[in-house]
């Protein structure tokens, strides 16, 4: 075990893996496959990975990215950055070169750690930031670690300094990056940890990417927080899910809808016992409604939808446990944040009304790093404006209609490209559906649907079009439908709408 943490550093969110370690030194702490650290290893482990940062020159403030699957070592790595006075930056390891480019060269990264050499994209966008590259091959690793003296915590970084750097698009552009200090990501754990109920008897399923928010703060900070086990999928695939959730008694799973969706398409998934679930967590985009209800009739666990973006740590409104879930709403905000919906001018709307969220709490992040003016544009008044449209309701329950860019304009008329998802999805044989907006002469805008089917149905996309025709008003139902075998996902599984392409001959 390592020594204890000096005052000036128990803010510090690495400070919670030692006093997890101190309390349950010999639970499993990560898990991937056979390879398992306690927590007294993965504790150590990473006070040695502080020790050789240390020796690689880097000082207290700098930024070290990560572009590392999820596996045991991202942990060892990110507690060990943070134990040396470092601020984690966190990336996606299918980034093209010019892509990690732009995040090492606009945080000012002066190391970049990748599994084994990592891509060659990675390589080329180190080089041309001028980013020192580190490659990790995980045995040889542990041993060069064990090379290193544990470093002590680094007492030159306040609770109110900058942890991590998240990339993130955010409502426009480029990506930018979203800090969050680390009471920012304590103070997330905390509310997490207290809704969700954790303890060190839950064993969470990791298979959100830990670079990505909801996976890093949710998945592994929680679980090290309370002294539960992580136990990781480098990828997601439906069948494996079922069979580590059955093996390792999952208690807790966190996913994102498509998760849910892929699950729930399973043909043998009634192989599989998964009894041992306590509580699903969905978030990230919506969760379908018919998604959500047979998911719980299917596997008998009570699935939760929370709300939240890079920039609010991520967790801001979620359903609890114990409060009457209504199906297609996020629950109110957590403790110490608040929600509103807001019109352009920045004033509350009525209950029901369509608005923009903003939150304002301690979740809210510093701000872009080194972007002054996107930061001023996005937190104003200490609101973060989230650039998504929703209600709340007379009970307090907050219900996320769409993105605001993603609003598709017909005619005028305002068409909530969800609110026809979710009829699609009520289709027997719909798997996945996207509505978006495609340019029109007349109407401005047509509204196209683009539709995964079932394996083994049949449905034509005149079918599915009638099908919705008969449900919603005259203006929102698409006239525009094709079937397509796999819909563009980014890495956290979100339909990436604006890349989905009208096959040609639908145009109108
Ligand atoms: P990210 O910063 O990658 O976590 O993305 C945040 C965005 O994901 C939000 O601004 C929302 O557009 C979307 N999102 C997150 N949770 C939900 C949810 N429960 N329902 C709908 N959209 C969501």
């Amino acid at each position: 075990m390592t020594a204890a943490v000096p005052a000036a550093a128990q803010g510090n969110l690495a400070a919670i893996l030692p006093a997890t370690a101190a309390l349950h030194p010999d639970r499993p702490a990560v898990r991937l496959d056979d390879e398992e650290l306690d927590f007294a290893a993965l504790d150590e482990l990473s006070a040695r990975a502080a020790g050789y940062l240390r020796a690689l020159g880097m000082a207290p403030g700098d930024r070290v990215a990560l572009l590392l699957p999820n596996t045991p070592v991202f942990a060892v790595l990110y507690y060990g950055i943070l134990r040396a006075g470092g601020i984690v930056v966190p990336m996606n390891p299918m980034l093209k070169a010019g892509e990690v480019e732009h995040c090492l060269k606009d945080a000012g990264a002066t190391l970049l750690f990748t599994w084994h050499e990592g891509s060659r994209e990675a390589a080329e966008g180190a080089r041309r930031a001028g980013t020192r590259h580190l490659g990790v091959d995980p045995g040889p690793f542990t041993e060069l670690l064990r090379g290193h003296e544990p470093a002590p915590f680094s007492t030159d970084r306040s609770a109110e300094d900058t942890a991590v750097i998240l990339y993130t698009s955010g409502t426009t552009g480029q990506p930018k990056g979203a800090e969050l200090t680390h009471t920012n990501v304590r103070r997330n754990i905390d509310e997490a940890v207290k809704v969700l109920r954790l303890g060190p008897d839950d064993v969470t399923f990791g298979g959100l990417p830990l670079f990505h928010s909801f996976g890093q703060v949710v998945g592994l900070n929680c679980a090290v927080a309370v002294g539960a086990c992580l136990t990781l999928l480098p990828r997601f695939d439906p069948a494996r899910a079922l069979s580590v959730i059955a093996q390792d008694r999952v208690t807790v799973f966190l996913g994102v809808p498509t998760m849910y969706t892929l699950m729930l398409g399973l043909e043998d998934r009634a192989r599989h016992d998964v009894s041992s679930l306590r509580v699903c967590v969905s978030g990230g985009s919506p969760l379908p409604v018919e998604v959500l209800n047979g998911f719980q009739a299917e596997f008998g666990c009570a699935v939760l939808e929370g709300y939240g973006l890079s920039e609010s740590s991520p967790l801001a409104c979620i359903n609890r446990i114990d409060r009457a879930r209504v199906p297609g709403t996020i629950g109110c905000p957590i403790d110490g944040v608040e929600m509103r919906v807001v019109d352009k001018e920045g004033k509350e709307v009525p209950d029901g009304e369509i608005g923009e969220i903003v939150i304002r709490g301690h979740n809210v992040m510093k701000g872009y790093w080194r972007r002054p003016e996107a930061t001023a544009t996005t937190v104003r008044d200490g609101w973060l404006h989230t650039g998504d449209l929703g209600t709340r309701d007379a009970a307090g329950d907050f219900r996320v209609v769409d993105r605001s860019k993603d609003v598709i304009i017909r005619g005028g008329f305002n068409v909530y490209p969800r609110e026809v998802e979710e009829v699609l999805y009520q289709h027997p044989a719909v798997a996945e559906a996207a509505v978006i907006g495609v340019p029109h002469p007349t109407h401005g805008e047509e509204v196209a649907a683009a539709v995964v089917l079932r394996p083994g149905t049949g449905a034509t996309p005149d079918d599915l079009r009638d099908f919705v025709r008969t449900q919603v008003a005259a203006f929102k139902y698409p006239r525009i439908v094709w079937t397509t075998d796999a819909l563009p996902k980014g890495a956290t599984g979100k339909i990436l709408k604006r890349t989905i392409e009208t096959p040609p001959h639908l145009l109108p």
